[in-house]
């Protein structure tokens, strides 16, 4: 269930049902993606994998609110696109423990990162916040799939680094918001094989330092809706099952 969505009673009366509740919140950016994507194209990502968690949970009989999406992030890769809005990590993570916070103390059990927005600041700052949230008593579920062990659960394309609005991310807003994608505009893409992973370990500070001066690295044209709904399955599992286990 979406937690924007619903009154406020549904919530009251979920969280004194005395079964434990989770809260999972989508984690994006407003940042350039590809002249194909839309600018919210990791809100979209996220939201897709939080809808797809809540589902699994409930079928299980596990209580999940969507919470709505934290779209602003730090983004200082994609900066100098237009459209790109970026903020630091400091604010980013303020604004994670004040959300924290207020679940809280409404006795959520849980606080779920969906996360497809792999910009290594922030990444680190993310994995700064859990290990906060969780200090402050909130049991924090963050499956991060930029380590080895889950990234290997995902595509080829994912794998290699050269991954930002390619394959991968193309077939992902594919799936669940075909309406956002110029898809002749995508499919007319010349593949871009430069890896953000290694550029990145290289000192590169902007994707156009990368090797991306179009904001898009991988192969967009190589994207369907069925990879796309794949990919969402085994993000949502991942994050179905680390909450769980933050449950227990
Ligand atoms: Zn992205």
């Amino acid at each position: 269930m979406r937690l924007g969505d619903a009154p406020w009673t549904a919530v009251r009366d979920a969280l004194a049902s005395g079964a434990p509740v989770a809260a999972i919140l989508p984690l994006g950016a407003v940042e350039a993606h590809g002249p194909h994507l839309p600018l919210i194209t990791d809100v979209v990502i996220s939201d897709g994998m939080a809808a797809r968690t809540a589902a699994m949970l409930e079928g299980q009989g596990v209580r999940a609110f969507v919470l709505p999406a934290l779209a602003y992030a730090p983004a200082g890769y994609a900066s100098e696109f237009a459209g790109t809005i970026s903020i630091g990590a400091a604010a980013g993570r303020a604004v994670l423990i004040d959300i924290a916070r207020s679940l809280k103390e409404q006795g959520f059990a849980c606080l779920a990162f969906a996360n497809s927005h792999f910009d290594p600041e922030n990444v680190a700052m993310l994995r700064e916040a859990a290990a906060e949230v969780a200090a402050l008593g909130l049991p924090v579920a963050f499956p991060d799939f930029t380590r080895r062990a889950l990234a290997a659960t995902l595509t080829e394309e994912f794998q290699s680094g050269a991954c930002h609005a390619g394959q991968f991310e193309t077939s992902l807003v594919l799936a669940d918001r075909p309406e956002l994608v110029d898809a002749a505009g995508g499919k007319v893409l010349a593949d871009n094989p430069s890896s953000l992973v290694t550029a990145f370990a290289q000192g590169a500070t902007t994707f156009a330092e990368a090797g991306g001066p179009d904001a898009y690295f991988g192969s967009p044209s190589n994207a369907s809706a069925a990879e796309g709904a794949r990919s969402y399955d085994i993000m949502a599992a991942a994050l179905a099952e680390t909450i769980l286990a933050c449950l227990r």
